[in-house]
C-alpha cells in the first residue's frame, strides 16, 4: 500500500461558551488542521492537529500547515501502515516540530486500523477500560462566575474539574476557594496555572490552598505552576499537593529527568506535543512502567483529535489514566462524524475500524494538496 495523495484542510473551532481563558491568555476559538492521507488501494486516513493558539506551546496553526507542506512530498509512495518508518522519514526531513507530524501520524494509524479492520485501541494494546474518565475545564473568569459553573457541570455528569488559574495569584487563591465551596468530597479540583505564575507566586497559592483537601475530602491537585521545569521543581519541593507536570513534559528525556528528580505525581500527555500517536504511545507505555499516572489528551481539537485521545486512553490501564478531555464538546463546529460518545463525565469510542471518525469535508476549508 502506498500513499497517493495528502490533502490539507482547516476549520475554525469557536468556543460554545464564547471564549476559553487560562493563565493570562484568552481565545474565542481555535484554528484546526485536518489531514486526509489517501492511498493507492482506496483507503483514506484522517488526522488532526489543533494548537491552543500561537502562544501556548511552541506550535501554531500556520506552522502545522507549513510543516506538512515541507513533509508531504517526501511521504508520497511510502507505505502508511509502517508507522515507525513513516516517523523516521518525517524526522529525517524536518528536525523537531513534533506537532507538525502529529496529524500525519494519526492519519496513518487510521489507515492501519482500516487495513487490519480493527479499532486503533486494539492496535495500541487492547481495551483496558470500557469508558474513559473526563475532566471539565472551568475557564478562568471572576471567582464567583467560575464557582457557578460547578453545579452546572456536575449536572452534566462531571466530577473532575480543571480549574484555570495562573493569573493574579491573590485572585487565583479566591478562585480556587470559591470553586472548592461548590464542590463535594471525592471530586477533583485540578488547579492548572498553565505556566502563569512566578515561583514565589506559585508558592503563595500552594500554601494558601494546602488545607482545602484535608478539610473537605476534595481531591486538590496542582498543575504546571511555572514556565520552566526548574521553577516547577522548586515549588514541588515545598508543597505536598499532588503535582502534575504538563507543558514542560515535551520529550522522553524530560520525563526521565523529572522522574529521577521525583518532580511530579502525574503528567499530562498531549499527543501532538510528542508528535502523534506513535510517540505518545511510547510515553504512555513508559509512564505505565514507571508507575506514573497520566492525563491522556492533546492541546485542543475537534472530533478527530478526541477520537485519537479516546483510543489511547481506552488502551491505558485505568489506574494510570487519571482523566482525559473530549474537546469536540467545547466547540460549536462539527468537523467529523463518529466521535466518541460522552455521557456522565466519561467517553466511549466507537468500535469501527481505524479511528472510527469520518471527516465532514463540507465543514472544512481546503488548503493544499500533494500528490
Ligand atoms: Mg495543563
Amino acid at each position: 500500500m502506498k500513499i497517493s495523495r495528502i490533502r490539507v484542510f482547516r476549520a475554525d473551532l469557536p468556543m460554545i461558551e464564547g471564549s476559553y481563558s487560562w493563565s493570562t491568555q484568552s481565545h474565542a476559538g481555535f484554528d484546526t488542521t485536518v489531514v486526509l492521507v489517501d492511498t493507492d488501494e482506496g483507503l483514506t486516513g484522517v488526522g488532526e492537529c489543533c494548537p491552543l493558539g500561537p502562544t501556548y506551546l511552541p506550535a501554531y496553526a500556520h506552522g502545522v500547515r507549513a510543516g506538512i507542506a515541507q513533509l508531504a512530498p517526501h511521504l508520497i509512495n511510502e507505505d502508511p501502515t509502517q508507522l515507525d518508518r513513516i516517523n523516521s522519514l518525517m524526522d529525517a526531513q524536518l528536525k523537531g516540530h513534533p506537532y507538525v507530524k502529529s496529524a500525519i501520524d494519526m492519519a496513518c494509524w487510521d489507515i492501519l486500523g482500516k487495513v487490519a479492520d480493527l479499532p486503533v485501541y486494539v492496535l495500541l494494546g487492547g481495551k483496558l477500560q470500557e469508558k474513559v474518565t473526563l475532566y471539565k475545564v472551568v475557564s478562568r473568569a471572576d471567582p464567583n462566575a467560575m464557582a457557578e459553573r460547578i453545579p452546572e457541570y456536575r449536572n452534566q455528569g462531571f466530577r473532575q474539574f480543571q480549574v484555570k488559574v495562573g493569573e493574579d495569584p491573590s485572585t487565583d487563591i479566591i478562585r480556587i476557594h470559591r470553586v472548592a465551596e461548590k464542590m463535594e468530597a471525592g471530586e477533583v479540583l485540578n488547579a492548572d496555572a498553565n505556566t502563569g505564575w512566578k515561583q514565589h507566586e506559585a508558592l503563595q497559592v500552594a500554601h494558601a490552598i494546602a488545607d482545602i483537601g484535608k478539610q473537605t475530602g476534595i481531591r486538590v491537585t496542582f498543575e504546571q505552576p511555572c514556565l520552566s521545569y526548574h521553577e516547577c521543581l522548586a515549588v514541588r519541593q515545598h508543597t505536598d499537593l499532588p503535582f502534575v507536570l504538563d507543558e514542560c513534559m515535551d520529550s522522553i528525556s524530560a520525563l526521565l529527568q523529572a522522574q529521577h528528580d521525583h518532580a511530579m505525581d502525574m503528567i499530562n500527555l498531549k499527543i501532538s506535543r510528542f508528535g502523534g500517536i506513535t510517540r505518545a504511545r511510547q510515553v504512555r507505555d513508559l509512564c505505565v512502567s514507571l508507575g506514573l499516572p497520566m492525563n491522556v489528551e492533546d492541546s485542543w481539537g475537534g472530533e478527530i483529535t478526541t477520537a485519537a485521545i479516546a483510543h489511547l486512553a481506552h488502551s491505558t490501564p485505568p489506574e494510570f489514566q487519571f482523566q482525559s478531555s473530549a474537546f469536540h464538546e467545547y466547540s460549536t463546529t462539527q468537523i467529523a462524524t463518529g466521535a466518541p460518545s460522552v455521557q456522565d463525565g466519561a467517553m466511549v469510542v466507537s468500535n469501527a475500524s481505524g479511528l472510527g471518525v469520518e471527516p465532514i469535508v463540507d465543514a472544512l476549508e481546503a488548503v493544499a494538496e500533494f500528490n
